[in-house]
């Protein structure tokens, strides 16, 4: 298989496209697909201070490439969950992608605040983590004087996240399903500008672009058969995940958001809260050895 390029051999084919790209022409075919969604959703402004949140995945290390790479103003968030190798050698490969690229490291370490996700002995782990890193994450880029986090979520999370939000009747979480989200009342803007990137597109440009990531799983990662059921539908429907993405907008701007809620502040940490305690306070106090 050729480039449609250049006619160098090709490292993939593009399926959604109909286009097969080597790799030299891969990383500009994927630098312009970022910059359209970013420009097509007004994900991002040049003028804004950007916290990208890496991980050290293939993911958000493509997506912290990619926005220096546009010219955007950025700066690395790196998270040390404490999952034991996975957590060293994740901020390892991250420290490593900041020095690469020129970008400022930041570091924070959940153990500051008394527990690790190692030491989280309940069964949904996951969900203990994911609240961890959007409390640290929202903290640092408000405390830091950032306008915006960006996060490397994909189009296969999104769906992952409305499939099984819809399933257990959660609808209030669709207008959160958008490519960007406007901060207010202590939240920071969060942006999302792989949001119709697929999870090969990524690792195509990581690959093509020697940038270095961390392949190894997180050992609580909880095998998701959902995953395989989008890219099922991917293989027989090319442009599935895009396509529905992108109906997702639409969809979230029609949801009406329950605006009885009211926004406090958590009388322990003083961030914004929807309760008396936030939800990290209580792991806190729950987990702190
Ligand atoms: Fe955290 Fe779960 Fe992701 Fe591991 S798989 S980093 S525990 S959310
Ligand atoms: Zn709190």
């Amino acid at each position: 298989m050729r480039c449609s390029k250049c006619k160098e051999r090709a490292i993939a084919y593009l399926k959604p496209y109909r286009i097969a790209l080597c790799g030299k022409c891969y990383p500009e075919f994927y630098l312009r697909l970022v910059e359209r969604s970013v420009k097509k959703y007004g994900i991002l402004k040049r003028k804004e201070r950007i916290l990208a949140c890496v991980s050290g995945g293939k993911d958000s290390s493509a997506m912290v490439v990619a926005l220096k790479m546009l010219g955007f103003n950025v700066e690395i968030l790196h998270i040390d969950l404490g999952i034991g190798d996975y957590s060293k050698k994740s901020r390892k490969i991250v420290e490593e992608l900041a020095e690469g690229i020129d970008v400022p490291f930041h570091v924070v370490e959940l153990a500051e605040y008394g527990f690790t996700i190692d030491g989280v002995d309940v069964k949904k782990v996951c969900s203990v983590c994911g609240t961890a890193k959007r409390y640290l994450m929202n903290r640092f880029a408000r405390e830091n004087g950032f306008d915006v986090i960006a996060t490397g979520h994909t189009a296969e999370d999104i769906i992952l996240f409305f499939f099984k939000n819809v399933l257990s009747g959660g609808i209030e979480w669709i207008p959160k399903l958008v490519p960007r989200s406007e901060g207010g009342g202590g939240f920071v803007s969060k942006a999302r500008p792989l949001f119709e990137r697929s999870e090969k597109e990524n690792i195509l440009f990581v690959l093509a672009e020697g940038i270095p990531f961390l392949a190894d799983e997180c050992p609580h990662a909880p095998r998701d058969a959902w995953k395989e059921i989008i890219y099922d539908i991917e293989a027989k429907r090319p442009g599935f995940k895009q396509n529905f993405v992108r109906g997702l907008v639409r969809l979230a701007k029609n949801v009406k958001v329950d605006e009885n809620w009211e926004l406090r502040r958590c009388k322990v940490c003083g961030e914004p809260s929807s309760s008396e305690v936030c939800a990290f306070c209580r792991y806190v106090m729950k987990f702190k050895k």
